[in-house]
C-alpha cells in the first residue's frame, strides 16, 4: 500500500525510457569545500523523495548506513524505509542538516530513523556507531558501507599525505572496522552491501588515492563475501557510475569538468542517486540469496569486467 506521501504519477516501477527518465543535467562550474551538502547542491538531486515506491521487500529489517545524510547513502536510507526497514543514519556532523531532512521522510514512512553522528576516520566512532545502532534497532541484519571522500588532485606531487591518509581511512579502514564489529550482531539472513565505484576498473588521472581504495573495496567485498557465506551472511557491492550527489561539486571533480558531468556515459546524462537504490533493496532482500561476491554495476551502460 501506498501511503499519501509516496502517492505519484510516476515511479521505479513505470515503463520509461531510460535517456530521458531524468534530464540531462549541466551542473554550473563552481566548487565548494567538502563534505558537500545536499540543501546546497545545484541542480538538485532526485533521492526518490516523491519517486521510490516501496513493496515492503524489507519489511521489519534492521539497517545501519553510514554516509545516509546525502546521495546514494539517502537515497538508500529513503528506500529501505519505503521498503518497510529501520534504519540508522551516520554521517559527519557538519551535515546534521541534510541528516535531519532524510529523518523526516524516513519517519513520514512510519519507520524509526536513529541519527548517529561522528568521523568515521576515527576507530572508536566506528565501534561505538555500531553498538549504539544495535542498541537502538534492537539488533542488526543490513550493513550499508558507503561513506566516502573524493578529492580531485592533478598530480600525485600535489597529493598530501593528510589526503592520502584521510582517503584511505574513510573509504577502506572505516570498512573494515564497522564491519568487525557488526558481525557481533549480523546473524543468518543478514546482508552487508559496500559503495565501491567504476573508478575501482576505470581511475581518473585525477583522483588515484581515491580509486585504490575503491579497488580496495572490490578485494574486501569478494574475499570477505566468502568467508561469511558458510555463515548465512551474503557480502555484496555497488559500483556506481556518474552519479548527481554533493560529492562531486566539493572538490570530487575539477571545476572545469563539472558541466559535463555523466555525459560521457552510453546513456548521455549524469545518474540520479534514486537510480542506485533498488541495487541496495535488491542485494539486502531475501530474494538475492544466491548472490554474493558480486559488483552490481550502475553506471549507465559504461562497460566492466
Ligand atoms: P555524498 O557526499 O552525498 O555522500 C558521502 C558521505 O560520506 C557524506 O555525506 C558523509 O556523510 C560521508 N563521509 C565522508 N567522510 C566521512 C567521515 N570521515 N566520517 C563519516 N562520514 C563521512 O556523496 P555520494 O556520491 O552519495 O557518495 C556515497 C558513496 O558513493 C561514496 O562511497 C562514493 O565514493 C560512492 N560513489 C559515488 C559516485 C558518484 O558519482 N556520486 C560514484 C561512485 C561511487
Ligand atoms: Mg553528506
Amino acid at each position: 500500500m501506498t501511503t499519501e506521501s509516496t502517492a505519484r504519477s510516476t515511479d521505479q516501477y513505470t515503463f520509461q525510457n531510460p535517456v530521458t527518465r531524468f534530464e540531462s543535467i549541466e551542473p554550473p562550474a563552481k566548487s565548494t569545500s567538502e563534505p558537500g551538502l545536499e540543501s546546497e547542491l545545484e541542480p538538485t538531486a532526485d533521492r526518490g523523495e516523491t519517486s521510490y515506491r516501496g513493496t515492503g521487500r524489507l519489511t521489519g529489517r534492521k539497517a545501519l548506513i553510514t554516509g545516509a545524510d546525502s546521495g546514494i547513502g539517502s537515497a538508500v536510507a529513503i528506500a529501505y524505509a519505503r521498503e518497510g526497514a529501520d534504519v540508522v543514519l551516520s554521517y559527519l556532523p557538519e551535515e546534521e542538516e541534510d541528516a535531519q531532512t532524510v529523518k523526516g521522510i524516513i519517519e513520514a514512512e512510519g519507520r524509526k530513523a536513529i541519527c548517529i553522528p561522528g568521523d568515521l576516520k576515527d576507530p572508536e566512532y566506528c565501534v561505538s556507531l555500531v553498538q549504539q545502532a544495535a542498541e537502538g534497532l534492537g539488533g542488526l541484519d543490513i550493513l550499508v558501507n558507503n561513506a566516502g571522500k573524493q578529492v580531485a588532485v592533478e598530480s600525485l606531487e600535489e597529493l598530501t599525505d593528510e589526503q592520502l591518509d584521510h582517503t584511505f581511512k574513510t573509504n577502506i579502514y572505516s570498512f573494515f572496522r564497522v564491519t568487525k564489529e557488526a558481525l557481533k550482531h549480523l546473524g543468518p539472513g543478514s546482508t552487508i552491501i559496500n559503495t565501491t565505484s567504476i573508478q575501482a576498473y576505470e581511475p581518473s588521472p585525477t583522483l588515484v588515492d581515491y580509486a585504490s581504495t575503491k579497488a580496495a573495496i572490490n578485494a574486501f567485498t569478494k574475499g570477505l563475501a566468502q568467508q561469511l557465506a558458510p555463515k548465512g551472511i551474503r557480502v555484496n557491492a555497488v559500483a556506481p557510475g556518474p552519479i548527481w550527489t554533493p560529492l562531486q561539486p566539493s572538490d570530487g571533480q575539477p571545476t572545469e569538468a563539472l558541466p559535463e558531468f555523466g555525459k560521457s556515459t552510453p546513456l548521455g546524462r549524469a545518474g540520479q542517486p534514486t537510480e542506485v537504490a533498488p541495487a541496495y533493496v535488491f542485494l539486502a532482500s531475501p530474494e538475492s540469496s544466491y548472490v554474493i561476491g558480486e559488483t552490481l554495476n550502475v553506471n549507465g551502460g559504461m562497460p566492466t569486467p
